[in-house]
């Protein structure tokens, strides 16, 4: 039987989120069912709701930060039973044998992956619905399994915010002593401080929020850096052994490149959408880089995971219900969260 669970989504791009019901797929032989605990409250959420990248599907029901426990496996899933603590993050399917999916880089599946929320829906037709509910049915190879030992509650934002943060750090080798920017004291870039500063990397956050110093200071940044105080860039000129950018919007991007080192790289994971004219010369002169990069794949998301139980690393976090979703939209849009949001999915139970 599918199951019909509570959710909350969006009917339009103008609309505010509403209770309504979905419906979850009957379980197949590798499927897991998790009751979902919590959910965090990730940026691209807003961004999907208001249509900012275009093709959102209405409704649109988000939620890609999910936490439960497993209540019920189907007759081939070996890797989980009833009652482990599990994620499930951004993706919740992909092809399995392309060659994105064979490096373990599920979320470039050649044949398209399957993301959490609004996407194509192969089982049940229509198009995903994210955590923003009481259950979901997932694949097992997509089910991540979460250390007992950290707060599971903060331990929600890891599986988008986290990854996406970690899986750049990585790729691009960040290591002891390299001298590390982190642009955005969001939901990713207070994660991005925590793990650049657990590899052992001189943490600089820059931000345009002078009141968030002390803040980024506890987090693990070793210096703070205004971005709107020309004279401080321009001490930090040409320095930066690798810059991760998790500015939400599209921006200048001259500015931060002349922080930049020689032949070192700025990341970008916030802005998918047209950025500002930069200057070539800001590439040129000291053979810069700028690169993108999109969560991370499984295998890796379960390495960030187990990195965190070892490191105790969790997201910072305010709890809300599910009723003020909105509200919390509205909050991270004007720059008011510290540093995630995270709904308590018994509020809607
Ligand atoms: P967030 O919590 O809103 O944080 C973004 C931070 O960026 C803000 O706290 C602010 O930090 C800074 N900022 C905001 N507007 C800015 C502007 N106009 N100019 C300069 N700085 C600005 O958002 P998030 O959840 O961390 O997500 C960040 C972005 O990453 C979103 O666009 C989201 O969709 C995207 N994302 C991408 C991936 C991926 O795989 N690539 C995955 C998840 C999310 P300060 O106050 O410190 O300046
Ligand atoms: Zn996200």
């Amino acid at each position: 039987m599918k199951e019909t669970v509570k959710a909350y989504g969006a009917k339009s791009a103008t609309a505010n989120l509403e209770p309504m019901t979905i419906e979850r797929r009957d379980l197949q032989a590798t499927d897991v069912n998790i009751d979902i605990l919590y959910c965090g409250v990730c940026h691209s959420d807003i961004h999907t709701v208001r249509n900012d990248w275009k093709g959102s599907t209405y409704p649109v029901i988000p939620g890609h930060e999910i936490i439960g426990r497993v209540t019920e496996v189907g007759t081939e899933v070996n890797n989980f039973k009833v009652g482990d603590l599990v994620g499930v993050g951004c993706m919740v399917d992909s092809c399995q044998t392309c060659n994105s999916c064979q490096h373990d880089l599920e979320q470039f599946c050649e044949n398209g992956a399957t993301f959490t929320y609004n996407s194509p829906d192969k089982h049940l037709g229509g198009q995903t619905y994210g955590g923003y509910t009481t259950s979901v049915v997932c694949d097992q190879e997509f089910v991540l399994r979460v250390p007992e030992n950290i707060d599971p509650k903060g331990a929600a934002p890891l599986l988008c915010a986290g990854i996406t943060t970690w899986s750049p750090l990585r790729h691009w080798k960040v290591k002891k002593g390299d001298k590390v920017g982190v642009i955005g004291l969001g939901g990713l870039g207070h994660l991005g401080v925590k793990f650049a500063n657990a590899l052992g990397a001189h943490v600089v956050m820059i931000t345009t929020s002078p009141e968030k110093a002390d803040d980024a200071e506890r987090l693990g940044a070793h210096e703070v850096l205004i971005s709107k105080n020309q004279d401080a860039m321009k001490a930090h000129a040409n320095s930066f052994d690798f810059i991760l950018n998790t500015i939400p919007v599209g921006h200048a991007m001259d500015p931060y490149l002349s922080l930049l080192k020689i032949d070192a790289t700025m990341v970008l994971v916030g802005a998918i959408e047209p950025m500002k004219e930069f200057n070539g010369g800001s590439l040129v002169m000291g053979r810069k880089r700028v690169a993108g990069s999109l969560i991370g794949g499984i295998k890796e998301t379960q390495e960030m995971l187990d990195f965190c139980g070892e490191h105790n690393i969790v997201s910072d976090i305010e709890m809300i219900n599910m009723q003020d979703i909105n509200d919390a939209f509205e909050r991270v849009t004007k720059n008011d969260v510290k540093y995630r949001f995270v709904i308590d999915m018994a509020s809607l139970k």
